[in-house]
This record gives C-alpha cells, structure tokens and sequence, in this order.
C-alpha cells in the first residue's frame, strides 16, 4: 500500500538547538517519526510497522549516542547529564511498550496513547532539554563557568516559555491525534470504496461468464434435446404398436419438460444479467389469452376443468412484448392448471388506469385448485422456491415461472401478486404498464400458429426451398416438417454446398445452421446475397443460439429472421409462411 505522507511533527524553526550536528540528527529523527505515525493512521501491516519500528530504534541508538557523546563533553559528571541519559534510555522501548497494549486497548486508543507519548517527548526533550543543554555548551566558549551558564540557560527555559511549549504541545497533542483519527477513517473508508469497487467488478465479471456459459449450456443441450423432440415426433406419426407409443410420448414430455426449463433458467440469467430487451410493437390483449387458452384447450379438456376468459376493453393501439406478455399470462394459467383438479380457470384482465400515453392493465388467473398456505406465499416469487415441497414433487416442476413473472412484471413497470385460501384455489395477477402507439393502427389478427401448416399446405404447396443445416439428425427432421407442409426440400450440409445450390436453383426461401464447417451460415448468407437475383431471398436462420446478440447478429449478416432449436413446429411454419407470403411465392 502506497503512503501518502502525513507530517504530524512538521519541522519548524523552534526545534533547533543551535548545534549543527544535533539539529540535522533532530530533523531525521522527526522524518522517522512522522512515518511512524503515517504508517499508524494508514493502518500498515504488522511487518510494515514492525520494520519502522526497527529503523527508529536503530536511528536512535546512533542518535542519543552521538549527542550524549556532545554532552558528555560538556558537563562531565554533571546532575544534568544524568537525568538526560535517564530520558534517552527506554525511549523506544516505552514505544513499544505502548504499541503492545493493543491487546489490552483498542488499536486507535494505543495510537492515541503513542501519538501522545511522542509529541511530549518531543516538547520536553527536544524542545525543552536539548535546547537548554545546547545553550550552554553555546555559552561555555565564553569563558562562562559550567554553573553560571547553566543558571543563565534556565532562566531563558523557565517561565512563560514553559507555559508557552505546555500549552501549545497540549493542543498540538490533541490535533495531532484528530488529524490521525480522520486521516484513519478516511482511509478506512477509501478503502472500503475500493473493495466495493473491485467487488462490483468481479460480480459484473462473473455474471458475464454466467450468461457467457449458459448460452453454450443451453446451445449445447439444445443441439442434441432438438434431435430427440424431432425424432419423437416423427417416429409418432409414423405409427407405432400403443405401448411403444406411451414410451415415445414420455420421451417426447420429457425432452420438452426439459426443454422449458433450460428456456427459463436462460430466461432468468438474461434478466439478471441485463441482457432482456422488450420488444416495443402492436399488441392485442385478446389475441395473447386466445393463444394460451387454445395451447391449453387439450390438456383443460382432458383434466375436465372449465376455462373461462373475462376481458375488460383496453385502447387498440397498445404497444408491448407480445411474447413476453403471453409467456407470463402462460406460466400462471399453467401452474392453475397444473394445481387444480376440479372446477374452474378464470383469465381476466382489468383496465385499472389510462393517460394520453400508456394503461395499466391487470392480469389475472384465477383457479379453484388446492390453493397455497400463507405462510408460504412470500417465498413462493423467488427463483427456485416452491410452496410445499411434498406437493409439489407430485405435480413436478422447478420454481421458475413465478420469479420469470415477477421480473417481466418489474420490466413492464408492473408488479406482481396472489390471493390465496388452502382448498379453495388461488388468484395470481400481474400488471403491466403498456404505452399508446402514437400512430392509429387497425390490429389485424394473425393467423393461430395451429394453422400455419395447413396455410402453407393451401397456399405453398410445391414451393422450393434450401435448408443448410450440418448436423444430420436435425437435418432430416427439418426436412421432415417442411415436407409435411407440402414443401420441397433440398438439402445441404455446409455453407459451401448452401451457395452452390442457391447459385443452380432459384429457391424461394433457405434455413440457413449457423454453425457449419467449411462456410458458416453468416459468410454463406453474404455470398448468397452477392449472387445476382438472390439479393433479396428471404434467409432464415436456424441455431441453437438463444441469445438477442445472435439474433442481432443474423440480422447484420442480412438475415431476415431466426428459428431457434429445437425448432417448434408451429412457430417454424408460421415464420416460413410469413416470409412466403412477403416474397410473394
Ligand atoms: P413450479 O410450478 O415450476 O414449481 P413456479 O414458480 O411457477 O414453479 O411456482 C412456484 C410454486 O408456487 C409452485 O411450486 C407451487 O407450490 C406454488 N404455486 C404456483 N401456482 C400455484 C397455484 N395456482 N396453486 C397452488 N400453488 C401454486
């Protein structure tokens, strides 16, 4: 630790004795003693003390022996003589001494009592008894005999000068232990700055490698959880004997269960890391229940659980996170329904305030299932908490989804909440702060994902299209379900042979792997676009990457959207319809 100098004991005139040789010993030795105490106030090391410590100690030695060496020359055997050899002795010794009470005494009591012991030394010994001493050896060149100058030298020392060196060392004492108490506390607290500083960092750090490892967590688990979900599916449309296909359904439950819970963990890191961005575009609330209510309806049907939806009118023209918003609405009506055995599902939404430019819209799903203990609902919003874990190793889950809920519900300028009796059933809500687009718009219902296989089999049935994908599990069943929808597909499996076939073929649309050997999917997309007529081939990306920097990447590369692995069914033929329809096939 570097020591910023504080000169406790400044050199000043009314130190010097008149003796040359003394007064240049004097001014070392007060050098050393304000390091001494800028080392206590700076709070160095015990080694570090210790070492200075040692250097006084030896500079001392040197020193008292040099000017009793003077006054011995001087006063002989004299009583004076004495009592000063009296004083130098166990000077640094009674330093430490005090300096080793630390055990008795608080640290800063013991630099109080140090600080003290040395500014009174300094008045009595230098300032008072070697000023006197020298005096008289300056007076005996005279011819003055011993006795005489030693009466003239008191007479000078006596008086108001004492009172004067008592009562300025007495406030110079005090000063003197303030100036290192602050200088102490200020210390202190830089370096608790410091610590706090170098702390944040390490946690910004280390939450970078969190989002950093976790996005190829999740690319590597993604890669081969796409190949099961895809071959599940395939191999059950192929038909299989009842029992084989309760096994692939198991399979198929469980690589998705697992699948969502890397989606929320990713989801959460994200948040935590900053890294979440809400989508700003034209929303429609009815359109967000529809969805989870109709990506419910099988699993409502078979529980025979009624589901119903009580929406109050909000503005048209407002502005959200579609995705998001539906992902909260989702988690709760999920856990409603995961939760209740018998009875009802209620999503409501409530418009609870509007200005010029934004509404606060309530959200709400309320269920009559086995409702949750109060004492286990302040617990039940952060990450991994579940209420009551014997109840809920029956029904399964992480203890994600409320805390995912919570944190939208902060990004949307909301906040979240429930309502519950045990037995009864429970209402969880959320709100959400919405903003007005400024530009009227007419909300044109987009077609239900569901549909967008049978839209791509009226409408593109016969429709050439690339995919480029490397690996060939996923290779084959995405061909699969392109061909489901009536599509042709030829296939690549490197960037290269991607630009050899869009050079021969004039495709209407390609998937494009980003992760290829020889070209990957961004340089073969930049090739693509440089070969005439292909300038404008709608190119979707296809990866395992989840992050928004690799959407933000695709769309450098002049990609035009981004499927992320494992590909789900509807949203791939939903996009794949949507960029056919704008390439006008
Ligand atoms: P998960 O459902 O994966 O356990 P959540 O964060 O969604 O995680 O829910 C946390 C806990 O809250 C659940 O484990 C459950 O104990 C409780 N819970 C959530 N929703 C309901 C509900 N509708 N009825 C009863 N308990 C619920």
């Amino acid at each position: 630790m570097s020591i910023d100098t504080i000169e406790i004991f400044p050199w000043n005139e009314n130190f010097e004795t008149g003796l040359a040789v003394v007064d240049e010993q004097h001014k070392i030795l007060i050098a050393l003693l304000n390091k001494l105490v800028a080392h206590l106030a700076y709070q160095s090391d015990v080694p570090t003390l210790n070492a200075i410590f040692d250097e006084l100690r030896q500079y001392t030695v040197t020193h008292f022996a040099d000017e009793e060496a003077i006054w011995q020359e001087h006063f002989s055997d004299d009583a004076w003589l004495k009592w000063h050899r009296h004083a130098h002795h166990d000077f640094i010794d009674e330093v430490i001494r005090l300096k080793n009470e630390e055990g008795i005494k608080s640290l800063d009591e013991v630099i109080g009592d140090i600080v003290k012991f040395l500014t009174h030394w300094l008045s009595f010994h230098i300032l008072e008894s070697d000023k006197r001493m020298a005096k008289v050896v300056l007076a005996l060149p005279t011819g003055m005999s011993l006795q005489k100058a030693k009466e003239v030298a008191d007479n000078e020392m006596a008086g108001s000068t004492r009172v004067l060196i008592d009562t300025v060392m007495t406030m110079y004492d005090k000063l003197a232990n303030n100036t290192v108490r602050l200088t102490r506390e200020i210390n202190a607290r830089k370096k608790i700055e410091k610590e706090l500083k170098v702390a944040k960092q390490q946690a910004d750090a280390a939450n970078r490698c969190k989002s950093a490892f976790l996005a190829n967590m999740s690319h590597e688990i993604r890669t081969p959880l796409s190949a099961i979900i895809g071959m599940a599916h395939i191999m059950k449309n192929e038909g299989l004997p009842p029992a084989q296909e309760e096994r692939l359904n198991k399979i198929d439950q469980a690589g998705k269960h697992l699948l969502s819970v890397i989606n929320d963990v990713l989801d959460l890191s994200k948040i935590e890391a900053e890294k979440f961005h809400l989508e700003q575009k034209n929303i429609s609330i009815e359109s967000l229940v529809e969805n989870v209510a109709s990506m419910l309806a099988d699993r409502i049907r078979e529980k025979d659980i009624k589901l119903f939806t009580c929406l109050e009118k909000t503005p048209r023209n407002l502005l959200g996170d579609s995705t998001r918003l539906q992902q909260a609405i989702l988690n709760f009506t999920n856990n409603a329904l995961k939760y209740t055995e018998q009875g009802s599902i209620t999503i409501s939404t409530q418009l609870l305030n509007e200005d010029e430019s934004s509404v606060l819209v309530r959200f709400q799903v309320q269920d009559t299932g086995i409702g949750i203990e109060p004492g286990d609902i302040p617990r039940l919003f952060h990450a991994f908490e579940q209420a009551d874990t014997t109840v809920t190793k029956k029904y399964g889950g992480t203890g994600l989804g409320l805390a995912i809920n919570k944190k939208l519900a902060g990004l949307m300028g909301g906040d979240v909440g429930v309502e519950s009796t045990v037995g009864q059933g429970s209402c969880f809500w959320f709100t959400a702060r919405l903003n007005k687009n400024s530009k009227s718009i007419e909300y044109k219902q987009t077609s239900q994902h569901s549909l967008a296989d049978q839209l791509l089999l009226e409408h593109f049935a016969g429709t050439r299209v690339l995919i480029a994908e490397d690996e060939p599990i996923n290779r084959e069943i995405s061909t699969y379900l392109l061909e489901s929808a009536g599509l042709i597909v030829d296939q690549a499996e490197n960037g290269e042979i991607a630009v050899e076939l869009a050079k021969q073929n004039d495709y209407t649309l390609i998937l494009m792997d980003l992760q290829m050997p020889r070209l990957n999917g961004f340089d073969a997309t930049h090739v693509i676009r440089s070969i005439p007529g292909r300038e404008n081939i709608p190119i979707l990306a296809l990866t395992a990457n989840a992050f928004d920097e690799d959407r933000q990447r695709c769309q450098d590369a002049g990609m035009n959207g981004h499927i992320t692995k494992p590909v789900n069914r509807e949203f791939l033929y939903a996009t794949i319809f949507k960029w056919l329809n704008k390439a006008g096939a």
